[in-house]
């Protein structure tokens, strides 16, 4: 089923559940066509702005942890929600299920069969993505328009890394679907591709990669807070005075230190959805260092974060006795 498609199917779907919900998490039109931004639906009224194109790549479950939203925030915990979800979305869902932080029945899950999103930073070495004025597109192409220049791209070489070698199509979790599911083999390239430069380089070049990206940061914590299974925000440790675990300052060393503690305290519950480096305002692919943990996982115990609701991650199972086992 094509996007528009799925988008005529949706808004009438959502006009029928919204009675049963306190609000639905969707996209809206974003600030220029190349974005869209997150959208709480309430009132039929409001269905029409919805959008559902080939850049709703925010994972909206990243709003669902209570623990992430403020008291009197716009939905409460004992209120019921629906959310879209796209299939690398849905694992975050899964997994915040097998963790217990979400209530099952406060949700109302749509799934939305996805062939792949667009990365707009994937445009701009072709045109200046900052001053897009208009865009066209079919199923293989996309024109992108500013007031002086013009574009033409093939979508196959702007879809974001993560489509590339998608797994998960589907959404693995739904009580409502729009559109058909999609073959299971629709990834391209194998599982955690994006960690073979990394990995082809040696200790001391990934010290310099990484020492190089950190000295970047500027501890916005933006990827902490996109970050759907990165919830205990309020008493996260980088900010706690008492015991004081971690500096404010910025500098490479505090930097590393962040980053080390929160690569380890998503291990094994990361569900790759790739939004803590796509958000960072100064482009540190923080995310392969938690992929490089999956990849390590998924080799040692066979476990991949947020595909089986039954199982924990083996960081969680750990039992002390298991040091003696050689
Ligand atoms: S990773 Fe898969 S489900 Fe997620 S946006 Fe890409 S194609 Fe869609
Ligand atoms: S660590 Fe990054 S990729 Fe993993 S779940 Fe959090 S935001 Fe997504
Ligand atoms: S989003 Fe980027 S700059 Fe901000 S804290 Fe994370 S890595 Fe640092």
């Amino acid at each position: 089923m094509e996007l528009a498609e799925q988008l005529k199917e949706l808004k009438k779907k959502l006009v029928e559940i919204l009675p049963q919900v306190s609000h639905v998490i969707g996209y809206e039109p974003g600030f220029d066509p190349l974005h869209v931004a997150p959208f709480f639906i309430r009132e039929a009224a409001e269905v029409e702005r919805l959008v559902w194109n080939r850049f709703c790549i925010h994972n909206l479950a990243a709003y669902l942890p209570p623990q992430k939203r403020p008291p009197g925030w716009l939905f409460n915990p004992e209120e019921k929600v629906g959310v879209l979800v796209k299939g690398c979305d849905s694992r975050s869902i899964v997994e915040l299920l097998g963790e217990g932080i979400l209530d099952r029945e406060k949700l109302l899950i749509i799934g939305l069969p996805c062939t792949g999103k667009i990365d707009p930073r994937k445009l701009s070495s072709q045109i200046d993505i900052d001053k897009v004025a208009r865009i066209e597109q079919d199923e293989q192409t996309i024109m992108v328009f500013t007031e002086q220049e013009e574009v033409s791209a093939d979508l196959a070489d702007l879809y974001y890394d993560k489509c590339l070698e998608c797994d998960y199509p589907n959404p693995l979790v739904y009580d409502i679907l729009i559109g058909e599911l999609l073959k299971a083999d629709a990834h391209r390239k194998p599982p955690f591709s994006q960690l073979n430069k990394l990995e082809a380089m040696s200790i001391p070049q990934r010290e310099q990669f990484w020492g190089k990206a950190f000295s970047k940061c500027i501890r916005c914590y933006a990827c902490r807070n996109v970050c759907p299974v990165c919830y205990c925000q309020n008493k996260c440790l980088v900010e706690a005075r008492r015991p004081h675990w971690s500096k404010a300052e910025v500098t490479l060393s505090e930097n590393r230190w962040f980053h080390m503690i929160r690569s380890f305290h998503v291990a094994g519950r990361c569900t790759d959805c790739g939004e803590c480096s796509r958000v960072c305002p100064v482009n540190i692919p923080v995310h392969l260092l938690s992929m490089k943990i999956n990849k390590e996982l998924w080799e040692l115990f066979g476990y991949l974060a947020g595909t089986d609701e039954n199982r924990k991650p083996p960081l969680q199972t750990f039992q002390p006795e298991e040091e003696k086992i050689k």
